[in-house]
């Protein structure tokens, strides 16, 4: 735990777990300024704990900080309270196959006051939580074309609280009719593919990897996505970064040329996308082989960060 005040991060501390004392007119729960991030935590055969891209969370995070009128948070007191955090944790970090220990760092305002303007005070926390596989078998996404989860000019690529409250009510509706997730499109013309809930989204079709650009402001930086698409550069795989439209997509399914769908994302790693429901009708992908490109990138990934796997990019830190 860290405290904002006076213009500077103090009392970084480490507490037990238990309930924070709000009060009612706290300003994060009224106006929404609350940011997060996601990461995890693995063991290696030796026991160590490796964190996975903990610099990418930071930056992220303050990127987040700064479309939210939210103070940065320096990378001393991110790092250190991080490592700080995990030398305690470590008997919790579990070592089952797709297991981790996740953590969830987060700030949010804590001015009590009733108006709209950023907050003064904030606080951060890092908290922890071993978890499994965030999905057991493949999943079925529906392209969502009536609502919208961002827009350009909005806060898409912010990690923030309301961005998730916004997708809550069309989740459920998906969910509700059989589809386990969303596959967001854009909010203009509502054509175009950009993401997933809580991960970004890639498609193998006539052997090129083909997955939305993240420059605008309504996807967010999966910091999965950025170590797929590097590895995917290392092994000479074509990759487009451009936006997929749902006729095209369509039409891959048609005419056979869709290899494999699968999401990226911290919780669910690599998750492979089974069927995708598209403008009235479910179209299931072919088969994978076992040499599949998502196959050997989770693979690789899970290589690295469990320590079995040479780390050539740097992106585990012990
Ligand atoms: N998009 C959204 C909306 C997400 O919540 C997440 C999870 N953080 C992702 C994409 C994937 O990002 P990352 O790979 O950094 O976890």
């Amino acid at each position: 735990v860290a405290d904002y005040k006076n213009g500077e991060w103090t009392d970084l501390r480490i507490v037990p777990y238990g309930p924070l004392q709000l009060n009612p007119s706290n300003a994060a729960l009224h106006y929404g300024q609350s940011i997060f991030e996601g990461l995890k935590a693995y063991k290696n055969e030796a026991g160590e704990a490796l964190i996975f891209r903990a610099d990418a969370n930071w930056k992220r995070m303050n990127e987040s900080a700064v479309r939210m009128c939210m103070p940065e948070i320096p990378e001393e007191v991110f790092m250190e309270g991080l490592s700080q955090l995990i030398d305690l944790d470590r008997d919790w970090i579990p070592t089952a196959k797709g297991s981790s220990l996740y953590i969830r760092p987060y700030m949010f305002a804590t001015d009590d006051y009733i108006g709209v303007k950023p907050s003064d005070t904030y606080k951060f926390i890092i908290f922890t939580c071993p978890v499994g596989n965030y999905y057991s078998k493949p999943v079925s996404v529906k392209v969502e074309t009536k609502y919208t989860r961002a827009t350009e000019g909005g806060t898409g690529s912010a990690k923030t609280a309301g961005n998730y409250a916004a997708s809550l009510y069309p989740a459920l509706q998906a969910q509700k009719a059989g589809y386990d997730q969303l596959l967001w499109t854009d909010g203009k013309t509502h054509q175009f593919i950009e993401e997933s809930g809580t991960m970004n989204v890639m498609f193998k079709i006539n052997g090129k990897i083909i997955t939305a650009p993240v420059h605008s402001d309504t996807i967010l930086k999966g910091i999965t996505r950025d170590s797929v698409l590097k590895l995917a550069k290392d092994w000479g795989e074509e990759v487009e970064e451009r936006f997929l439209s749902v006729s095209e997509l369509k039409s891959a399914f048609e005419n056979g040329t869709i290899e494999e769908a699968f999401g990226t994302g911290t919780a669910a790693t690599i998750a492979h996308i089974r069927l995708i429901h598209i403008e009235g009708k479910d179209y299931e992908l072919p088969e994978k082989p076992s040499d599949a490109f998502s196959h050997r990138v989770l693979a690789e990934l899970d290589g690295i960060k469990y320590g079995t796997k040479e780390d050539p990019h740097g992106w585990v830190m012990k």
